[in-house]
């Protein structure tokens, strides 16, 4: 990926945590959901859905956010990390990102 290119305004907006995630897909801890509206990131892994959900699949709405997107910011014990679902962290973007 390039350079990030965030937009400065909305950088206050985002909630960082100091303590990071429990990396649970779908868990409703402040700590572990979307850093912009602060929703639970992911579909656990015990939602029915995923009963009938094909693993040659690549894009529906279980699998985008399975992979959230995380911003560190700070070094060594002060490192402060932020996680986002793909669409939200694309509004914190100057350029939009044409993925591929
Ligand atoms: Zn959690
Ligand atoms: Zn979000
Ligand atoms: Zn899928």
């Amino acid at each position: 990926m390039n350079a990030i290119d965030l937009k400065s305004e909305l950088l206050h907006t985002i909630r960082w945590s100091l303590r990071g995630s429990c990396g649970e897909s779908g868990c409703d801890d402040p700590e572990c959901t979307c850093s912009v509206c602060a929703k639970p990131i992911g579909v656990p892994e015990d939602d029915p859905r995923w009963a009938t959900h094909s693993e040659y699949c690549e894009d529906c709405d279980l699998c985008r956010d399975q992979v959230p997107i995380m911003l560190f910011r700070g070094a060594g014990d002060q490192t402060k990390q932020a996680r986002f679902h793909t669409s939200c962290f694309e509004t914190l973007l100057t350029k939009k990102v044409v993925a591929s």
